[in-house]
């Protein structure tokens, strides 16, 4: 029995469906990268913008072939656009055999037993900790596994910007106990994944309330926290968290990654918008001014730090003198890169009950006119790395012409192309000389 995974959207959604991989796992399942060969397909949808849900739909419905092809093969749809379109998914695709909304990813293990009560199980469910993690599937190997170890702290969101879907599909911030935490680190690094990645909506709002003993029974109270406590696991080489909100942005958190010794030196801030005007209907809770003096405190604290970031284009009533703020603020905050994208309405947003008044070829040409400038603001960053090493974790290697060549990242998260006259594996740290810049990518050799 194989089961074949397909997953759409963020790193949030990478994490949930490795987890629901484990559970498939322990019933038995092995995992194919084709698609004929499974008997179980799992599809992860995201909802964030309407383009990436009409990707997974769009999957969806190109899997009635391949599910009326052999009987007894299963459908389960996953996710985000999952938890928004729940019942009315059934009409339109008749084919899918359960629905694993976003907020059932916990639960998904006893939503398989009641839908499917046949699947063999392993006996392992006791194991299972209160988080729904279980310590003793942690194996790797799984499709979008590697280097890195995919750790979520939190699910849920307690914000409510006024564009975004998130809160309602994900419902409410859920902590996750430190202890579980500790030990999933703790297994992932000993099996060899040497870069941890947090992952939460909003990952450093993380405060429990009430008791949260970590390690020696220390009590894990927040983020900055729990980074010291992750900084503590052996094995682990590099620390990332994704993505961070500036209102917890704070000298605390500052210190906290400053003081750790293998959190990396790169922080992805979402700031969406450049223009107060557009951030308070955004409801950010956060002026330009405010997130640029918080990472003014980030970079006080952190020598080296990149802050890259998220915008979003073309908001309802976003003016041409709204969008300059947002393209003067790459400059001003002297941001090292960006993800940009066009506004999109989300049935049951706030923003969404309004018009969605920028037309499509403004939004268009203010999205081209602010990747042309976080591009080419990414692109000088780069060129001034030539002739500097860097700190580079191996993600893969491949031989080619006389030396070998591998691929990791640096610090600041960026591609590199390594050329070495020695063997070295995944997940080694490296000292490498960049010799070259191209476009986002960078090449380098191991200095000797
Ligand atoms: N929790 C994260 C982001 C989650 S969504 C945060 O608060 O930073 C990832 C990114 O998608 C957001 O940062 C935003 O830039 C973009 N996004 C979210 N909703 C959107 C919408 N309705 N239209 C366009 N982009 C959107
Ligand atoms: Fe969405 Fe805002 Fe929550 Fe991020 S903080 S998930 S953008 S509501």
């Amino acid at each position: 029995m194989r089961f074949f995974v397909e997953t759409f959207g963020c790193q949030m959604n990478v994490a949930d469906s490795l987890e629901m991989g484990r559970r498939l796992r322990a019933r038995g399942f092995r995992t194919t990268k084709q698609l004929d060969r499974a008997d179980v397909v799992l599809v992860n949808s995201c909802t964030v913008r309407d383009h990436a849900e009409h990707k997974a739909l769009s999957f969806l419905g190109r899997l009635a072939d391949w599910k009326s092809a052999a009987p007894g093969r299963l459908l389960i749809f996953a996710g985000c656009a999952a938890e928004r379109l729940k019942d009315r998914l059934g009409r339109r695709f008749p084919q899918v055999d359960l629905v694993a909304g976003a907020k059932s990813i916990g639960d998904f293990d006893r939503l398989l037993a009641e839908r499917f009560p046949a699947l063999p199980f392993d006996g392992q469910q006791e194991w299972v900790d209160a988080w729904g993690w279980a310590p003793g599937l942690g194996e790797t190997g799984l499709p979008g596994e590697g280097v890195t170890a995919f750790v979520t702290i939190m699910r849920g969101c307690n914000y409510a910007c006024t564009y975004c879907v998130v809160p309602s599909v994900r419902g409410r911030e859920l902590y996750r106990p430190a202890a579980s935490i500790f030990s999933e680190v703790k297994e992932r690094a000993a099996q060899g994944q040497r870069e941890i990645l947090l992952l939460g909506q909003t990952v450093n709002s993380y405060r429990p309330q009430g008791p949260n003993p970590g390690p020696e029974g220390r009590e894990i109270s927040d983020f900055s926290d729990l980074l010291q406590m992750v900084d503590a696991v052996p094995g682990v080489a590099r620390i990332r968290f994704m993505s961070p909100h500036p209102h917890y942005v704070d000298e605390r958190l500052a210190q906290a990654i400053h003081r750790s010794a293998r959190v990396a030196p790169h922080i992805h801030l979402p700031v969406q918008s450049g223009s107060d005007a557009v951030l308070a209907r955004m409801r950010r809770n956060y002026t330009r001014e405010e997130f640029c003096r918080k990472v003014d405190v980030l970079r006080h604290h952190i020598p080296g730090l990149a802050v890259t970031t998220d915008f979003i284009v073309g908001f309802p009533g976003e003016t041409e003198e709204d969008f300059l703020a947002t393209l003067r603020l790459g400059r001003e905050a002297d941001l090292d890169g960006a993800y940009t994208f066009k506004y999109s309405p989300r049935p049951g947003t706030v923003s969404a009950q309004g018009a969605d008044d920028v037309p499509d070829s403004v939004k268009e040409e203010r999205l081209a006119r602010l990747m042309e400038e976080t591009d080419s603001r990414s692109r000088t960053k780069l060129a001034q790395l030539v002739g500097k090493t860097q700190e580079v974790l191996v993600e893969k290697g491949a031989s080619e012409g006389s030396g070998f060549v591998w691929e990791g990242r640096t610090a600041h998260c960026r591609k590199i192309y390594v050329t070495s006259a020695k063997t070295h594996t995944t997940g080694d740290l490296l000292s490498v000389r960049v010799e070259r810049a191209d476009g986002k990518t960078l090449y380098g050799r191991v200095d000797a």
